[in-house]
Protein backbone atom coordinates (compact mmCIF):
# COMPACT_ATOMS: atom_id res chain seq x y z
CA UNK A 1 0.00 0.00 0.00
CA UNK A 2 1.46 3.71 -1.10
CA UNK A 3 1.06 6.08 1.75
CA UNK A 4 -0.40 9.22 -0.09
CA UNK A 5 1.56 12.01 0.81
CA UNK A 6 1.17 15.99 -0.23
CA UNK A 7 4.57 15.16 -1.86
CA UNK A 8 3.55 12.36 -3.82
CA UNK A 9 0.61 14.05 -5.03
CA UNK A 10 2.95 16.72 -6.33
CA UNK A 11 5.05 14.44 -8.10
CA UNK A 12 2.28 12.66 -9.50
CA UNK A 13 0.13 16.00 -10.87
CA UNK A 14 3.35 16.69 -12.00
CA UNK A 15 4.11 13.48 -14.37
CA UNK A 16 0.79 13.22 -15.32
CA UNK A 17 0.80 17.38 -16.63
CA UNK A 18 4.14 16.52 -18.67
CA UNK A 19 2.29 13.28 -20.50
CA UNK A 20 1.04 14.18 -24.12
CA UNK A 21 -2.50 14.05 -24.98
CA UNK A 22 -2.07 11.20 -26.30
CA UNK A 23 -0.86 9.13 -23.78
CA UNK A 24 -3.51 10.64 -21.24
CA UNK A 25 -6.17 9.41 -23.75
CA UNK A 26 -4.79 6.07 -24.17
CA UNK A 27 -4.26 5.85 -20.57
CA UNK A 28 -8.11 6.51 -19.89
CA UNK A 29 -10.95 3.65 -20.60
CA UNK A 30 -10.55 3.40 -24.07
CA UNK A 31 -7.18 2.24 -23.67
CA UNK A 32 -4.63 1.73 -26.78
CA UNK A 33 -5.71 1.22 -30.44
CA UNK A 34 -3.78 -1.91 -31.59
CA UNK A 35 -5.04 -2.83 -35.85
CA UNK A 36 -5.56 -6.70 -34.85
CA UNK A 37 -8.36 -5.88 -31.91
CA UNK A 38 -10.13 -3.51 -34.28
CA UNK A 39 -13.32 -4.65 -36.26
CA UNK A 40 -12.81 -5.91 -39.13
CA UNK A 41 -12.71 -3.52 -41.85
CA UNK A 42 -11.71 -3.35 -45.09
CA UNK A 43 -9.09 -0.65 -46.33
CA UNK A 44 -6.14 0.20 -44.21
CA UNK A 45 -5.63 -2.33 -41.95
CA UNK A 46 -1.97 -2.95 -42.38
CA UNK A 47 -1.42 0.14 -40.53
CA UNK A 48 0.26 0.01 -37.29
CA UNK A 49 0.80 -3.76 -37.82
CA UNK A 50 4.11 -5.22 -39.18
CA UNK A 51 4.87 -9.63 -39.07
CA UNK A 52 8.32 -11.17 -39.67
CA UNK A 53 8.08 -15.23 -40.44
CA UNK A 54 10.11 -17.51 -38.03
CA UNK A 55 12.41 -20.08 -38.81
CA UNK A 56 9.51 -22.49 -37.09
CA UNK A 57 6.84 -20.62 -39.31
CA UNK A 58 5.59 -18.45 -36.29
CA UNK A 59 5.24 -15.19 -37.21
CA UNK A 60 6.84 -12.26 -34.95
CA UNK A 61 4.19 -9.37 -35.16
CA UNK A 62 5.16 -6.17 -33.99
CA UNK A 63 1.98 -3.82 -33.36
CA UNK A 64 1.74 0.33 -32.94
CA UNK A 65 -0.94 1.45 -31.17
CA UNK A 66 -2.95 3.89 -34.01
CA UNK A 67 -3.73 6.32 -31.10
CA UNK A 68 -0.53 7.52 -29.12
CA UNK A 69 2.14 5.89 -31.75
CA UNK A 70 4.33 5.40 -28.56
CA UNK A 71 3.88 1.72 -27.72
CA UNK A 72 4.47 -1.15 -29.33
CA UNK A 73 2.64 -4.31 -28.44
CA UNK A 74 5.16 -7.86 -29.74
CA UNK A 75 3.24 -10.87 -29.98
CA UNK A 76 3.66 -14.45 -31.83
CA UNK A 77 1.31 -16.33 -33.97
CA UNK A 78 1.22 -19.55 -34.28
CA UNK A 79 2.58 -21.47 -37.14
CA UNK A 80 1.13 -20.23 -40.69
CA UNK A 81 0.03 -16.61 -38.79
CA UNK A 82 -2.76 -18.15 -36.62
CA UNK A 83 -3.90 -16.28 -34.08
CA UNK A 84 -2.93 -17.76 -30.56
CA UNK A 85 -5.38 -17.80 -28.25
CA UNK A 86 -2.43 -18.49 -25.22
CA UNK A 87 -0.80 -15.45 -27.31
CA UNK A 88 1.68 -13.45 -24.77
CA UNK A 89 2.16 -9.76 -25.15
CA UNK A 90 4.97 -7.39 -24.20
CA UNK A 91 4.87 -4.08 -24.84
CA UNK A 92 7.34 -1.37 -25.63
CA UNK A 93 7.30 2.17 -24.59
CA UNK A 94 8.59 5.27 -26.41
CA UNK A 95 10.90 7.86 -24.40
CA UNK A 96 7.97 10.13 -25.11
CA UNK A 97 5.99 8.25 -22.89
CA UNK A 98 6.26 9.03 -19.11
CA UNK A 99 6.34 6.17 -16.72
CA UNK A 100 4.57 6.10 -13.24
CA UNK A 101 7.03 5.82 -10.54
CA UNK A 102 5.51 2.41 -9.28
CA UNK A 103 6.40 3.96 -5.41
CA UNK A 104 3.34 6.68 -6.70
CA UNK A 105 0.61 4.44 -6.64
CA UNK A 106 -1.18 3.46 -9.46
CA UNK A 107 -3.45 5.97 -11.00
CA UNK A 108 -6.73 4.65 -12.51
CA UNK A 109 -8.34 4.87 -15.85
CA UNK A 110 -11.07 6.99 -14.81
CA UNK A 111 -8.26 9.38 -13.38
CA UNK A 112 -6.73 9.53 -16.82
CA UNK A 113 -10.81 10.39 -18.12
CA UNK A 114 -10.92 13.17 -15.84
CA UNK A 115 -7.59 14.97 -16.64
CA UNK A 116 -8.05 14.13 -20.64
CA UNK A 117 -11.59 15.74 -20.31
CA UNK A 118 -10.26 18.51 -18.48
CA UNK A 119 -7.34 19.18 -21.01
CA UNK A 120 -10.30 19.13 -23.87
CA UNK A 121 -12.16 21.34 -22.29
CA UNK A 122 -14.89 19.67 -20.79
CA UNK A 123 -16.61 17.70 -23.30
CA UNK A 124 -17.88 14.84 -21.22
CA UNK A 125 -19.97 17.90 -19.41
CA UNK A 126 -21.09 19.63 -22.16
CA UNK A 127 -22.72 15.85 -23.71
CA UNK A 128 -24.29 15.29 -21.40
CA UNK A 129 -26.15 18.52 -20.87
CA UNK A 130 -26.73 18.34 -25.04
CA UNK A 131 -28.08 14.92 -24.99
CA UNK A 132 -30.46 15.99 -22.25
CA UNK A 133 -31.57 18.93 -23.67
CA UNK A 134 -32.86 16.93 -26.74
CA UNK A 135 -33.90 13.72 -24.69
CA UNK A 136 -38.06 14.02 -24.78
CA UNK A 137 -38.13 13.23 -21.21
CA UNK A 138 -39.81 14.99 -17.86
CA UNK A 139 -37.44 15.85 -15.12
CA UNK A 140 -36.90 13.51 -12.91
CA UNK A 141 -38.36 10.38 -14.98
CA UNK A 142 -36.33 7.21 -15.08
CA UNK A 143 -37.42 5.43 -18.45
CA UNK A 144 -37.39 2.17 -18.82
CA UNK A 145 -34.47 0.29 -19.86
CA UNK A 146 -34.49 -0.51 -23.60
CA UNK A 147 -32.77 -4.15 -22.95
CA UNK A 148 -33.95 -6.79 -20.14
CA UNK A 149 -31.04 -8.06 -18.77
CA UNK A 150 -28.51 -7.41 -16.57
ZN1 LIG B 1 -1.93 4.30 -27.35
Amino acid sequence: MTAVTADNDARLASIIDSMDDEEVECRGPAGHSFALDRRRRKGSRLKGVEAVRQVDGCYLVIETCLECGMVERWSVTLPGGAYDVDVIYRYRYSRRWKKVPQELGRVGKRTFRVVADARAGGPYRAIVLEAARVTDRAPGEVPQARFRHG
